[in-house]
């Protein structure tokens, strides 16, 4: 039974170890779109919980756009979504 105590204590910790790591190296990050390549599917939007990204229309197609890009945390959750290779995170300038 101690066996699955540890095995369940190890996973725990890697997992917020990795979460840590994840958002330290990520800090001055931000999500930016690629226009050209967003089809619009919006899986992104309803991935990202803090409300970041939003549907904007233009004069050729809709697309994503990043709406309240000081609530991104560059949890990197809305890349995992993309299957267009439309979202990549940048410097925050
Ligand atoms: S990186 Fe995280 S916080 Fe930023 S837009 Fe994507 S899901 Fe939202
Ligand atoms: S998941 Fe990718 S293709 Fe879909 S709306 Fe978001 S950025 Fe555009």
């Amino acid at each position: 039974m101690n066996v699955v105590y540890i095995s369940i204590g190890i996973v725990v910790l890697l997992w917020i170890f990795g979460n840590l790591h994840r958002r330290r190296k990520n800090r001055n990050k931000v999500i930016c779109v690629v226009e050209s390549n967003c089809s619009g599917c919006q899986c992104c939007v309803k991935r990202c919980t803090r409300h970041v990204l939003e549907m904007v229309t233009d004069e050729t197609k809709i697309h994503v756009a990043v709406k309240y890009p000081y609530k991104c945390t560059a949890c990197g959750d809305c890349l995992g979504k993309c299957k267009f290779n439309a979202l990549k995170l940048v410097e925050r300038i």
